[in-house]
């Protein structure tokens, strides 16, 4: 497989050209050793983040043994065991889900997707931890928005956006989601009026495990892997994810994908993807 090939980088042919002349041919191999490099990355990542919520519920379990003539801080510690566990199988679900996206480029079975209500499911899921944190979301997304592509991936998506804008963003602030058809592409945008971005560190928020605070992310539960994901999943349909930030202001994040192509349009594109 393409893993195996990452030992050889580059490799050189060298063809006659006339009688004094060589050409030189210099092929690129380096597409492989980028996966493997990828890889080597992730797991060193992973075995990173994974050693600090491991290694805090070992503490926990110790301080319950240690609690025994205690109960009530028994029950302290017992309630933290349950929240950390509960982060660690939310990193673990989305170390996996990652993965998965990043091996395969493109969509196994694209299907026709109505985004105006995945994007509407997508809300709904964020509806709790919004109302708890009193940040309403408004909704402006136009009718039958499709594309093709995976229904749940495009809900996970929209989903991250949405729990990033909340979590960073303070009680009473409101959360805006919009979609619309722009040039033959759906746009799906997430406007908080929240912290910001610093504009030097906006390049870097879609890399995996990467956090602008990192303090700040760990209190609010984040894996910092939610808007890598989200970069897979557009890349994934053939579109992109971009933010727009400024500092104490807020952020929009704007999701671009294909659009599939009306029915009743005749243009070529639905059917023939189908
Ligand atoms: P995390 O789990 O830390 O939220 P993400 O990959 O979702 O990880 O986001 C990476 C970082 O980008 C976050 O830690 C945060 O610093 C920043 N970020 C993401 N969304 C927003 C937003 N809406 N407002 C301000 N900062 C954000």
């Amino acid at each position: 497989g393409p893993l195996g090939q990452g030992r050889s980088i580059m490799q050189a042919r060298v063809a006659p050209l006339g009688s004094s002349h060589v050409l030189l041919l210099v092929e690129d191999h380096t597409q492989a050793h980028r996966v493997e490099e990828v890889r080597r990355d992730f797991v060193a990542n992973v075995s990173h983040e994974l050693k600090t919520p491991v290694g805090g519920l070992g503490l926990l379990a110790e301080a319950i043994q240690d609690a025994k003539d205690d109960p009530e801080a028994v029950e302290r510690f017992a309630s933290r065991m349950q929240v950390e566990s509960h982060r660690l199988a939310q990193l673990v679900k989305e170390i996996v889900d990652l993965s998965r996206l990043q091996v395969a480029d493109t969509l196994h079975e694209p299907r026709l997707v109505d985004v105006t209500a995945a994007v509407r499911e997508a809300i709904d899921y964020s509806r709790v931890g919004a109302d708890a944190k009193q940040i309403e979301i408004a909704e402006a997304c136009a009718p039958d928005l499709k594309v093709f592509g995976d229904e749940d991936l495009l809900v996970t998506a929209v989903r991250n956006l949405i729990g990033n804008a909340v979590a960073y963003s303070e009680p009473g602030t409101r959360v805006a989601v919009g979609g619309r058809l722009n040039d033959e592409m759906v746009e799906i945008t997430v406007t908080d009026q929240g912290q910001g971005i610093p504009a030097e560190e906006q390049g870097r928020i879609f890399e995996r495990f990467y956090r602008v605070d990192d303090a700040r992310s760990r209190a609010t539960g984040g894996t910092g892997l939610g808007l890598a994901i989200v970069k897979h999943i557009c890349a994934n349909h053939g579109g992109d994810v971009t933010v727009w930030s400024e500092e104490g202001r807020g952020s929009t994040f704007t999701i671009r994908l294909p659009a599939a192509a009306d029915r009743t349009g005749g243009s070529a594109g639905a059917d023939a993807r189908q």
